[in-house]
Protein backbone atom coordinates (compact mmCIF):
# COMPACT_ATOMS: atom_id res chain seq x y z
CA UNK A 1 0.00 0.00 0.00
CA UNK A 2 1.31 3.51 -0.74
CA UNK A 3 1.21 6.48 1.59
CA UNK A 4 -1.74 8.14 0.15
CA UNK A 5 -3.90 5.41 0.62
CA UNK A 6 -3.08 5.41 4.67
CA UNK A 7 -3.51 8.92 4.97
CA UNK A 8 -5.80 10.02 7.48
CA UNK A 9 -7.74 13.30 7.44
CA UNK A 10 -7.54 14.14 11.35
CA UNK A 11 -9.55 17.18 10.74
CA UNK A 12 -12.64 15.56 8.89
CA UNK A 13 -15.72 15.69 10.27
CA UNK A 14 -17.12 12.17 12.36
CA UNK A 15 -19.58 10.32 11.07
CA UNK A 16 -23.14 11.45 12.78
CA UNK A 17 -23.94 8.23 14.54
CA UNK A 18 -27.81 8.02 15.03
CA UNK A 19 -29.11 8.71 18.43
CA UNK A 20 -32.14 6.56 20.18
CA UNK A 21 -35.13 8.67 21.67
CA UNK A 22 -38.39 7.79 23.87
CA UNK A 23 -41.35 5.93 22.76
CA UNK A 24 -44.51 7.66 22.76
CA UNK A 25 -45.80 5.60 25.74
CA UNK A 26 -42.08 6.36 27.89
CA UNK A 27 -42.83 10.22 27.26
CA UNK A 28 -46.49 9.91 28.71
CA UNK A 29 -45.19 7.32 31.77
CA UNK A 30 -42.57 10.32 32.59
CA UNK A 31 -44.55 13.08 31.93
CA UNK A 32 -47.00 11.24 34.67
CA UNK A 33 -44.62 10.29 37.36
CA UNK A 34 -43.62 14.33 37.07
CA UNK A 35 -46.95 15.65 37.64
CA UNK A 36 -47.67 13.61 40.55
CA UNK A 37 -43.74 13.78 41.73
CA UNK A 38 -44.75 17.67 41.90
CA UNK A 39 -47.49 17.00 44.09
CA UNK A 40 -45.70 14.82 46.46
CA UNK A 41 -46.21 11.53 45.51
CA UNK A 42 -43.40 8.18 45.02
CA UNK A 43 -43.73 6.03 42.39
CA UNK A 44 -44.05 2.88 42.88
CA UNK A 45 -43.44 -0.48 41.23
CA UNK A 46 -44.65 -4.32 41.42
CA UNK A 47 -44.79 -7.59 39.88
CA UNK A 48 -46.40 -8.32 36.58
CA UNK A 49 -46.80 -11.92 37.43
CA UNK A 50 -49.19 -11.76 40.54
CA UNK A 51 -51.14 -14.04 42.92
CA UNK A 52 -54.95 -15.00 42.83
CA UNK A 53 -54.85 -12.92 46.22
CA UNK A 54 -53.17 -10.11 45.26
CA UNK A 55 -55.08 -9.52 42.31
CA UNK A 56 -58.53 -10.15 43.24
CA UNK A 57 -58.48 -11.52 46.99
CA UNK A 58 -56.65 -8.73 48.62
CA UNK A 59 -59.03 -6.27 46.34
CA UNK A 60 -62.26 -7.43 47.97
CA UNK A 61 -62.80 -9.47 44.62
CA UNK A 62 -63.44 -13.34 46.50
CA UNK A 63 -63.50 -16.25 44.62
CA UNK A 64 -67.03 -16.82 42.97
CA UNK A 65 -67.86 -12.83 42.73
CA UNK A 66 -69.53 -12.12 39.77
CA UNK A 67 -66.84 -9.30 39.72
CA UNK A 68 -64.32 -11.34 38.60
CA UNK A 69 -65.95 -11.51 35.27
CA UNK A 70 -64.79 -7.65 34.76
CA UNK A 71 -61.27 -8.75 33.94
CA UNK A 72 -60.67 -11.41 31.15
CA UNK A 73 -57.74 -13.40 32.53
CA UNK A 74 -54.53 -15.12 31.76
CA UNK A 75 -53.93 -17.42 34.47
CA UNK A 76 -50.67 -19.16 34.38
CA UNK A 77 -49.62 -23.04 34.01
CA UNK A 78 -49.47 -24.47 37.99
CA UNK A 79 -46.07 -24.45 39.13
CA UNK A 80 -46.18 -27.08 41.69
CA UNK A 81 -46.35 -23.89 44.85
CA UNK A 82 -50.04 -24.70 45.19
CA UNK A 83 -50.69 -20.87 44.82
CA UNK A 84 -52.61 -19.54 41.30
CA UNK A 85 -50.41 -17.31 39.21
CA UNK A 86 -51.39 -14.72 36.56
CA UNK A 87 -50.51 -11.66 34.46
CA UNK A 88 -52.05 -9.07 36.32
CA UNK A 89 -55.49 -7.68 34.88
CA UNK A 90 -54.58 -4.25 36.68
CA UNK A 91 -52.21 -2.39 38.38
CA UNK A 92 -53.91 -2.64 41.64
CA UNK A 93 -52.39 -5.38 42.80
CA UNK A 94 -49.21 -2.81 44.14
CA UNK A 95 -51.28 -0.70 46.20
CA UNK A 96 -51.77 -4.07 48.72
CA UNK A 97 -48.22 -5.00 48.16
CA UNK A 98 -46.85 -1.60 49.44
CA UNK A 99 -49.58 -0.98 52.07
CA UNK A 100 -48.62 -3.97 53.92
CA UNK A 101 -44.96 -2.60 54.20
CA UNK A 102 -45.63 0.92 54.41
CA UNK A 103 -47.65 2.80 57.50
CA UNK A 104 -50.03 5.71 55.92
CA UNK A 105 -50.02 8.39 55.25
CA UNK A 106 -49.29 7.30 51.81
CA UNK A 107 -49.05 8.69 48.42
CA UNK A 108 -48.04 6.74 45.88
CA UNK A 109 -48.47 6.33 41.60
CA UNK A 110 -47.96 3.16 39.90
CA UNK A 111 -47.82 3.41 35.90
CA UNK A 112 -47.16 -0.08 34.66
CA UNK A 113 -48.56 -2.72 32.17
CA UNK A 114 -51.51 -5.12 32.85
CA UNK A 115 -52.74 -8.16 30.67
CA UNK A 116 -56.28 -8.82 29.38
CA UNK A 117 -57.01 -12.05 27.99
CA UNK A 118 -59.46 -10.79 24.57
CA UNK A 119 -59.26 -10.10 21.03
CA UNK A 120 -57.30 -7.05 20.19
CA UNK A 121 -58.93 -4.55 17.77
CA UNK A 122 -58.24 -0.59 17.44
CA UNK A 123 -58.73 0.36 21.47
CA UNK A 124 -58.04 -2.88 22.81
CA UNK A 125 -54.88 -4.84 23.25
CA UNK A 126 -53.75 -8.22 25.23
CA UNK A 127 -51.34 -5.96 27.19
CA UNK A 128 -51.83 -2.41 27.96
CA UNK A 129 -50.42 0.34 30.63
CA UNK A 130 -52.52 1.51 33.70
CA UNK A 131 -51.13 4.04 36.03
CA UNK A 132 -52.44 3.96 39.45
CA UNK A 133 -52.62 6.17 42.53
CA UNK A 134 -53.67 6.10 46.19
CA UNK A 135 -53.37 8.69 48.64
CA UNK A 136 -54.39 7.77 52.14
CA UNK A 137 -54.79 10.17 55.23
CA UNK A 138 -56.93 11.02 58.30
CA UNK A 139 -58.67 13.60 56.51
CA UNK A 140 -58.32 12.43 52.74
CA UNK A 141 -61.97 12.85 50.57
CA UNK A 142 -63.17 13.00 47.76
CA UNK A 143 -62.84 16.70 47.56
CA UNK A 144 -58.77 16.25 48.12
CA UNK A 145 -59.16 13.72 45.34
CA UNK A 146 -60.84 16.12 42.70
CA UNK A 147 -58.64 18.59 43.51
CA UNK A 148 -55.29 16.44 43.15
CA UNK A 149 -56.83 14.87 39.90
CA UNK A 150 -57.47 18.67 38.28
CA UNK A 151 -54.30 19.82 39.10
CA UNK A 152 -52.55 16.44 37.67
CA UNK A 153 -54.93 16.70 34.20
CA UNK A 154 -53.39 20.58 34.16
CA UNK A 155 -50.00 20.04 34.36
CA UNK A 156 -50.62 16.81 32.08
CA UNK A 157 -52.02 18.63 29.38
CA UNK A 158 -50.51 22.04 30.15
CA UNK A 159 -53.96 23.58 29.63
CA UNK A 160 -56.41 24.05 32.80
CA UNK A 161 -58.30 20.90 33.31
CA UNK A 162 -61.97 20.19 35.08
CA UNK A 163 -62.80 17.38 35.84
CA UNK A 164 -66.22 16.03 36.94
CA UNK A 165 -67.68 12.25 38.40
CA UNK A 166 -70.02 9.81 37.44
CA UNK A 167 -71.15 7.06 40.14
CA UNK A 168 -70.14 3.92 38.93
CA UNK A 169 -69.08 0.99 40.69
CA UNK A 170 -65.87 -1.38 41.29
CA UNK A 171 -65.46 -4.16 43.76
CA UNK A 172 -62.50 -1.88 45.74
CA UNK A 173 -63.99 1.18 46.20
CA UNK A 174 -67.09 2.56 47.98
CA UNK A 175 -68.46 4.61 46.57
CA UNK A 176 -66.87 4.47 43.27
CA UNK A 177 -67.07 6.85 40.38
CA UNK A 178 -66.00 7.78 37.05
CA UNK A 179 -63.23 10.44 35.84
CA UNK A 180 -63.90 12.40 32.61
CA UNK A 181 -61.66 15.44 32.26
CA UNK A 182 -62.69 18.61 29.93
CA UNK A 183 -60.93 18.05 26.55
CA UNK A 184 -57.50 19.34 26.19
CA UNK A 185 -58.02 20.53 23.09
CA UNK A 186 -61.30 22.07 22.71
CA UNK A 187 -61.62 22.84 26.70
CA UNK A 188 -64.93 21.06 26.64
CA UNK A 189 -66.20 23.58 23.66
CA UNK A 190 -66.62 20.06 21.35
CA UNK A 191 -64.11 19.16 18.99
CA UNK A 192 -63.11 15.09 17.05
CA UNK A 193 -61.27 14.05 20.10
CA UNK A 194 -64.02 14.49 22.54
CA UNK A 195 -66.46 13.15 19.97
CA UNK A 196 -68.19 16.97 20.41
CA UNK A 197 -69.26 16.08 23.90
CA UNK A 198 -66.33 18.67 25.86
CA UNK A 199 -65.55 15.72 28.47
CA UNK A 200 -62.99 12.56 27.30
CA UNK A 201 -63.99 9.52 29.70
CA UNK A 202 -60.41 8.70 31.03
CA UNK A 203 -60.12 7.07 34.43
CA UNK A 204 -62.22 5.01 37.37
CA UNK A 205 -61.60 5.51 40.87
CA UNK A 206 -63.11 5.80 44.38
CA UNK A 207 -62.95 6.20 48.33
CA UNK A 208 -60.96 2.79 49.03
CA UNK A 209 -63.40 0.48 50.44
CA UNK A 210 -63.10 -0.14 54.02
CA UNK A 211 -62.50 -4.14 53.77
CA UNK A 212 -59.17 -3.47 51.52
CA UNK A 213 -57.66 -1.22 54.17
CA UNK A 214 -58.61 -3.80 56.77
CA UNK A 215 -57.31 -6.33 55.02
CA UNK A 216 -53.60 -5.11 55.29
CA UNK A 217 -54.31 -3.60 59.21
CA UNK A 218 -54.33 -0.08 58.67
CA UNK A 219 -58.04 1.10 61.01
CA UNK A 220 -60.54 2.34 58.55
CA UNK A 221 -62.58 4.39 61.61
CA UNK A 222 -59.02 6.02 61.38
CA UNK A 223 -57.27 6.65 57.66
CA UNK A 224 -59.55 7.03 54.53
CA UNK A 225 -58.01 6.73 51.27
CA UNK A 226 -58.93 7.42 47.54
CA UNK A 227 -57.44 5.50 44.50
CA UNK A 228 -57.59 5.84 41.23
CA UNK A 229 -56.68 3.99 37.74
CA UNK A 230 -56.27 4.85 34.09
CA UNK A 231 -54.78 3.95 31.12
CA UNK A 232 -51.60 5.20 29.42
CA UNK A 233 -51.77 4.20 26.20
CA UNK A 234 -55.12 5.79 26.16
CA UNK A 235 -53.44 8.76 27.60
CA UNK A 236 -50.60 9.01 24.67
CA UNK A 237 -53.61 8.04 21.82
CA UNK A 238 -55.61 10.98 22.85
CA UNK A 239 -52.29 13.22 23.16
CA UNK A 240 -50.77 12.21 20.23
CA UNK A 241 -53.48 11.70 18.08
CA UNK A 242 -53.10 8.01 17.32
CA UNK A 243 -55.92 6.65 16.24
CA UNK A 244 -55.31 2.62 16.51
CA UNK A 245 -53.51 1.38 20.06
CA UNK A 246 -51.74 -1.54 18.38
CA UNK A 247 -49.32 1.21 16.87
CA UNK A 248 -47.85 1.83 20.08
CA UNK A 249 -46.64 -1.89 20.02
CA UNK A 250 -45.68 -3.54 16.82
CA UNK A 251 -42.58 -0.99 16.39
CA UNK A 252 -43.53 0.38 13.36
CA UNK A 253 -40.69 3.32 13.00
CA UNK A 254 -43.26 5.02 10.85
CA UNK A 255 -45.02 5.94 13.64
CA UNK A 256 -42.32 5.59 16.87
CA UNK A 257 -39.59 7.76 14.11
CA UNK A 258 -41.99 11.21 14.96
CA UNK A 259 -41.33 11.22 18.34
ZN1 LIG B 1 -62.84 18.47 22.48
Amino acid sequence: MSNANNFIDTTAPGRKIDRGHYHPLTLVIRDIADAFSSLGFEIADGPEIETEYYNFDALNVPKDHPARDMWDTFWLKEDGSGVKKLLRTHTSPVQIRYMETHEPPIRIVVPGRSFRYEATDATHEAQFHQFEGLMIGETVSLASMKYILQEFFSKLFQNETKIRMRPSYFPFVEPGVEIDCSCFKCAGKGCNICKNVGWIEIMGAGMVHPKVLEGVNIDPRKWKGFAFGGGIDRVAMLKYGIDDIRLLFNGDLRLVNQF
